[in-house]
């Protein structure tokens, strides 16, 4: 089946820097894309492109051979074949969820005993089968929420789009919600790109992450590589808990996965004649250990299964550890950092 792609894409409106530049990123069909960067960074803006809402101002978007637009092109939104689905929801106040659902099949002029099957089975796909009959008012966010999703599953869409499905729901239901879009993506097949801010999200829903800041396309891997291998500072402290030290190495030392002999090296013995390096360290990576070197404990939470805590290495820098002991603010311990990420 066809991949979804941009090239070079770039959004300027009227004024200020561009929403977004120079964005290149080809999704495979039936991946599952999320779209993260912070608040401002361009992500609406490139989902808004591809739904066919905003024209580029230079580059192209394809699906397959199918050039959907580009600065002199622009296919409208009925005719990409893709769904998107708000965050407000968008139902309609008046109408069953069955109806809702339904929907986009009227449209189209669907046969009603068709339309009935693929409306039970939307349903059925997010689990709402007994609330056909009612009315939107009569349920939860996270319901309205799944009827959205059955109302654009019975589509049959190439891509689905998503931007910030979950912002207005609570924590709980965050997490029960992660777990219907899981399933209705591996039930639909469908490509699915999903706008978010939120790290965690993006990390456990999507088979792919982009990370995007000021427009720009940072990195778009699977979330174990974004996590392990980030490349740069602003997608290695974007994603997952960690410090970010400022080493002086060799710079010959080309490589990237550091071992506790090289950071100590870094550390203790600074050469100043070597330039900085940036090494990402994860707090689960901090050993508390006697042969460590000295850091000094600025702050300690129990957070139930371990301690999270706020070091301070010997030349100011802070770091983020765990502990399974307790260890109190004010003491001093020995670390061992067991692997450090070159960014
Ligand atoms: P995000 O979704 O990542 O928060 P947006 O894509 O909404 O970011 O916005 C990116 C930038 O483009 C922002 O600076 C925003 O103010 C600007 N922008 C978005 N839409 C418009 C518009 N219709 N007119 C002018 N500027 C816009
Ligand atoms: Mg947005």
């Amino acid at each position: 089946m066809a991949p979804l792609i941009l090239n070079s894409l770039e959004k300027r409106f009227a004024s200020a820097a561009p929403a977004v530049r120079d964005l290149s990123l080809t999704v495979q069909q039936g991946r599952f894309l999320a779209l993260l960067g912070p608040s401002g960074c361009g992500k609406t803006t490139v989902l808004r492109m591809i739904a066919g809402f905003e024209q580029p101002t230079d580059g192209s978007i394809l699906l397959g051979e199918r050039l959907l637009a580009d600065a002199a092109t622009m296919l409208p939104p009925e005719r990409r074949n893709m769904a998107m689905v708000f965050q407000s929801y968008a139902l309609w106040p008046h109408m069953t969820v069955a109806e809702n659902v339904g929907y986009p099949l009227t449209v189209r002029g669907v046969g009603k005993d068709r339309a009935r099957q693929k409306v039970r089975e939307a349903l059925s796909a997010v689990r709402l089968e007994a609330y056909a009959d009612r009315r939107p008012a009569a349920l939860s966010g996270g319901q309205r929420q799944r009827v959205a999703l059955a109302r654009c599953l019975v589509t049959e869409p190439d891509v689905v789009l998503l931007d910030e499905p979950l912002a207005n729901l609570d924590r709980h239901l965050r997490q029960e919600m992660e777990e219907t879009f899981r399933e209705f993506h591996s039930r639909s097949g469908a490509t699915m790109i999903y706008v978010t801010h939120d790290q965690s999200e993006a990390m456990a829903l999507a088979t792919d992450v982009a990370v995007m800041s000021e427009g720009r396309l940072l990195q778009v891997a699977p979330p174990e590589v974004i996590y392990a291998r980030p490349e740069g500072r602003i997608v290695g402290g974007l994603v997952g808990q960690g410090s970010i030290l400022s080493v002086r190495m060799p710079a010959e030392e080309a490589v990237r996965h550091l071992d506790w002999p090289r950071l100590r090296d870094a550390l203790l013995h600074c050469n100043v004649a070597a330039p900085r390096s940036d090494v990402l360290v994860r707090p689960q990576d901090v050993i508390l250990d006697g042969s460590g070197i000295a850091a000094a404990v600025m702050s300690s939470f129990f957070e139930g299964e371990r301690y999270a805590l706020r070091l301070q290495l010997a030349d100011g820098q802070p770091l983020r550890a765990f502990s399974r002991q307790a260890v109190r603010e004010g003491e001093t311990v020995r670390v061992v950092l067991q692997s450090g990420w070159r960014l």
